[in-house]
């Protein structure tokens, strides 16, 4: 079998467990600088999903790619701690406040841009915009089948994949012929952990931005082992058109965000009776919390 080209579509989220109330901007933008953040969680398991394939068809590369201001470089760098070959990171503050539409097109001219790829591979969606849009816009712009809510990779052919989604009636098995995208459902295996030699290998992996700071020793180092530099691609790097990106490409604004504060008015306590739980499974309906 011959070895595979992959790219994992990796996104830094605001950690939603900890959202404050300066979580957004005045202009509906994520007030990023404010908010802890984290490696989203389905895009480990697409991650781990693309490092089962480079596991079990040798040769295989995987390149992560994330789309971000400069602290998502941590995503390239975690990629690289669990096994990735290359990653690339796009980071230009035109890019800012983007919605799925500008975004699915800044990263599809990232992949244009790579060019050489069998099999591309996200999340099936995002824990802060949640709209699971941006991979299959990603495979709609590219002109390539997508898979989405992926579970696991069944076969992989010289000419075709197979692979086995999760749908919330049950389960299904779709081959698709590469180049194809797909989306990585949370039921999928967890990712495996970092690897202790990779974190010593990886550890000062900087893009150019964050090595402005003058650091002599990193930059040092950077000299004398090239895998530590991070690619950073800019609007001209990705021959991106300025209308498409960022707020000026995003007919989508978010409003406003508010936590929603679950208040309990009363609470009942239900014995395990046939007629307590017909009882409450009446009174969800007829509040149309279920059915
Ligand atoms: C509360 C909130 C609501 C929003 N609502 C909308 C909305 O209704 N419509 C809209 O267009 N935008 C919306 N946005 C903006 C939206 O979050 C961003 O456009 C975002 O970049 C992509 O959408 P998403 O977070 O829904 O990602 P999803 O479409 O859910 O992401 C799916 C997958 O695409 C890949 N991906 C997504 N973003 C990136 C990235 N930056 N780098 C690398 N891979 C990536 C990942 O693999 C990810 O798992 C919202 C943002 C917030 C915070």
């Amino acid at each position: 079998m011959r070895p595979l080209k992959i790219i994992v579509l990796a996104k830094q989220v605001p950690d939603t467990r900890h959202v404050g109330p300066d979580a957004m901007k005045p202009d509906g933008t994520v007030n990023r600088g404010k908010l802890s953040t984290v490696f989203n969680p389905d895009d480990l398991h697409a991650l781990e999903l693309a490092l089962n394939i480079k596991d079990r068809i040798p040769g295989t590369q995987v390149t992560i790619l994330t789309m971000g201001p400069q602290k998502a470089a941590d995503i390239i760098r975690e990629g690289y701690y669990r096994g990735v070959d290359d990653g690339i990171m796009i980071s230009d503050r035109r890019f800012g406040g983007a919605d799925t539409l500008a975004t699915s097109y800044t990263i599809v001219q990232a992949i244009k841009k790579i060019a050489d790829y069998d099999l591309i591979v996200g999340g099936r969606q995002a824990i802060d915009g949640d709209t699971a849009q941006v991979g299959p816009q990603c495979a709609d712009k590219l002109n390539i089948p997508q898979v989405t809510y992926v579970e696991e990779i069944l076969e992989i052919k010289e000419d075709e994949i197979i692979a086995r989604r999760r749908l919330e009636t049950g389960v299904e098995t779709v081959s698709a012929p590469y180049p194809v995208l797909m989306t990585v459902h949370g039921s999928s295996p967890d990712c495996r952990s970092r690897k202790a030699k990779k974190v010593m290998k990886y550890k000062y992996a900087r893009t150019k931005t964050e090595m402005r700071k003058g650091d002599p020793v990193l930059e040092a180092l950077h000299l004398k082992r090239p895998h530590l530099v991070i690619p950073e691609w800019s609007v001209e790097d990705i021959n991106a058109d300025v209308t498409k990106i960022g707020l000026a490409g995003s007919p989508t604004k978010v409003k406003s965000v508010s936590s929603i504060v679950l208040t309990a008015t009363e609470s009942k306590v239900l014995t395990d009776s046939d007629s307590d739980i017909e009882g409450m499974i009446k009174e969800l309906i007829k509040h149309h919390t279920i059915g």
